[in-house]
């Protein structure tokens, strides 16, 4: 498994696994810990989870999956905006924490910005990585003068990532947003990788599937593998689809490969707002 270093100096895998809508039914839920444990003897040791998902629900799938190989795991969760005050967070992660039956979180994450200062947010986000229940902390959705905004208060510069929407079709954050975090070390973490599915059968990746003996979705997903400071978290339930991501890391894309999805998947030209799920 390719790796890449947090600013703490953690490494951690390149590829993992996204849970957004497990846990919220009962009769998917063996075939959802099915999936998460063949991920990770594939080597897709980092799981993306968060309180919002199923309600709790998926993090109890995480905790099922994960049962006899915590230390293996990185495991990535998020709290709400609503939950971001000093009080608010250090309750929210108990609550994920029991859920999750471990007593540490790798790596917490505010999901979105909400109306909660920075500062009182980052305060505890600090408290609980004193306390030991979380080892690292970050942010999702932020765009560059979020990122700017944090980086100037307490604790601030500790932050170990940023998890946005990033795939080829989403190519936005290569404006400024990806320089800026490539420039302080600070690892982007892909959502959506796949486009919840929109690369699928996509005419504009057939010619680079074929000649790679490879699914359009493995290549959109290999592409990113390619950039440099990115970890991908694709979700998927189906096993065929969770062996299919992971293989997605032995492709070996051309430079005119590259070019040629630059072609098709245009890069930015100008700033654009960070677009969000
Ligand atoms: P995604 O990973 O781009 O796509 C997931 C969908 O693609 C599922 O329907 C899955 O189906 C299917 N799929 C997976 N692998 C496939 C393959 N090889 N071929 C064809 N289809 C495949 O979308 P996502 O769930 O939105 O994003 C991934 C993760 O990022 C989430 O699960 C979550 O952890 C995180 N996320 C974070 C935020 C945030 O605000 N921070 C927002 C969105 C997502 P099956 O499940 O049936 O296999």
């Amino acid at each position: 498994m390719k790796t890449l270093k947090l600013l703490s100096g953690k490494e951690v895998s390149i590829l993992g696994q996204g849970t957004w809508r497990m846990g919220e039914k009962a009769n998917q839920k063996q075939a959802e810990i099915d999936a998460l444990r063949l991920g990770i003897d594939l080597g897709m040791t980092l799981i993306d989870t968060a309180e919002m998902y199923g309600e709790g629900g998926a993090e109890k799938v995480v905790s099922e999956a994960i049962v006899g190989r915590r230390e293996d795991i990185y495991l990535v969760s998020k709290f709400y905006p609503h939950n971001a005050s000093y009080k608010g967070l250090i309750a929210a992660c108990d609550r994920s924490l029991s859920r999750l039956k471990t007593d540490y979180i790798d790596l917490y994450l505010l999901h979105w910005r909400g109306s909660t200062p920075l500062m009182e947010t980052l305060l505890g986000l600090q408290h609980l990585k004193q306390a030991g229940k979380i080892l690292d902390y970050g942010v999702s959705n932020f765009d560059t003068d979020d990122m700017q905004e944090a980086e100037s208060l307490p604790g601030g510069k500790a932050i170990a990532t940023n998890q946005v929407l990033y795939n080829l079709m989403r190519r936005g954050i290569e404006w400024d947003l990806l320089p800026w975090c490539k420039e302080r070390n600070i690892p982007i973490m892909a959502y959506s990788p796949i486009e919840q599915r929109a690369f699928v059968n996509n005419s504009k990746l057939d010619k680079i599937a074929i000649k790679h003996n490879a699914s359009s979705t493995q290549i959109a997903l290999s592409w990113l593998l390619h950039q440099d400071n990115v970890i991908s978290i694709p979700k998927a339930t189906n096993l065929d689809h969770v062996k299919e991501n992971g293989a997605a890391l032995n492709i070996k894309l051309t430079e005119s490969d590259l070019k040629e999805l630059d072609l098709a998947f245009k890069p930015p030209t100008r700033k654009m707002s960070l677009a969000m799920r």
